[in-house]
């Protein structure tokens, strides 16, 4: 089990992360969402040791996670980390990287280790090529499958796919995900996207203000959003008489207290997003259909 209690860090004199306590079970995966600057990638390297903390404490099974006030070597053979800016070696090639941490008394294990690593990261048409080479996303997972080669306990991503191209994510968080499922690896993962957290995180932990906002499971967050900015994690939504109301919680009938005027329509594949407005307030609800700006649509909260 992780074990992180009343954790405080700042890296100057402004507290960055206040008093954080949460425990996590080895095999699960937890993600930690916030905004930009909220502290996601500091509690990883904290997470990491790669920083002494100001008080608290992180625990891994016995082992105390300690900065370099007390360790020579940053991190630990248990744990991996890649960092929002993976530093591999740009001269050598994918396959070189990868295997770079394997050992060399074993070479057919190690080739195939390193072509399964290959499969998961869907690099293997790459795996003689240089690093240097290769686009952003490409060498983000190059950084992945480097992570995953001595499988550790457990793993701290940070943004892990925030280079990689919409063609490629979604398959290769699939992937990903299941391949850590499966090997029981504990799994930290720092994201703004929703979809690196719905369908894959075991548990989720929202910071703002320097402190967990709150911590529960995907699903129970997303059906009793508290705070508009956990509603705004998951798509638009909207504040009405103090209730929070997702765009798609809003159907247009035949008559209603809510009378609105149509803004905008706009396309969001299978289905519009209909800006309208109330009064002075702005509202949105999902549609089939377009709607033309100026028309009246009477709204029904569906909660
Ligand atoms: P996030 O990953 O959620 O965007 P960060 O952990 O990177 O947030 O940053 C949290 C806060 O700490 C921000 O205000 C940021 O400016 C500050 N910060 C991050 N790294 C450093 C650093 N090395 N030195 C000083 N301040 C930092
Ligand atoms: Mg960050």
């Amino acid at each position: 089990m992780l074990s992180v209690k009343h954790l405080s860090f700042s890296y100057h004199k402004t507290p960055v992360l206040k008093d954080l306590s949460f425990n996590i079970n080895q095999g699960e995966h937890l993600a930690v969402i916030g905004e930009s600057g909220s502290g996601k990638s500091t509690l990883l390297k904290l997470l990491y040791g790669e920083y002494d903390l100001d008080l608290g404490s992180i625990h891994w099974k016995n082992n105390e996670i300690l900065g370099p006030k007390y360790n020579l070597v940053i991190g630990y053979d248990f744990m991996k980390y890649v960092a929002q800016e993976f530093d591999l070696m740009p001269f050598i090639s994918v396959e070189e990287n990868i295997g770079k941490f394997l050992s060399n008394f074993f070479p057919e294990e190690k080739k195939e280790r390193t072509a399964e690593l290959l499969d998961v990261v869907e690099l293997s048409a790459f795996a003689k090529t240089k690093v240097k080479t290769l686009s952003g996303g490409q060498k983000q997972r190059v950084a992945l499958a480097r992570a995953l080669a001595k499988q550790p306990e457990i793993i701290l991503l940070d943004e892990p796919f925030s280079h990689i191209d919409n063609f490629k994510k979604q398959s290769l968080r699939r992937r990903v995900f299941r391949y850590l499922k499966e090997k029981n690896i504990t799994c930290i993962v720092a994201t703004h996207d929703k979809d690196d957290v719905l369908g894959f995180a075991d548990t989720m932990i929202i910071l703002h203000n320097n402190k967990i906002e709150t911590i529960n499971t995907p699903e129970h967050l997303f059906k009793n959003p508290k705070t508009p900015l956990i509603a705004s994690f998951f798509g638009e939504f909207n504040v009405i008489d103090n209730k929070i109301v997702y765009a798609h919680q809003l159907e247009p009938v035949e008559t209603s207290q809510l009378k609105a005027t149509v803004v905008h329509s706009y396309f969001k594949g299978n289905y519009y997003l209909i800006e309208v407005k109330v009064n002075e307030d702005t509202i949105f609800f999902e549609n089939d259909t377009k709607l033309k700006t100026g028309d009246i649509v009477f709204l029904k909260s569906l909660k």
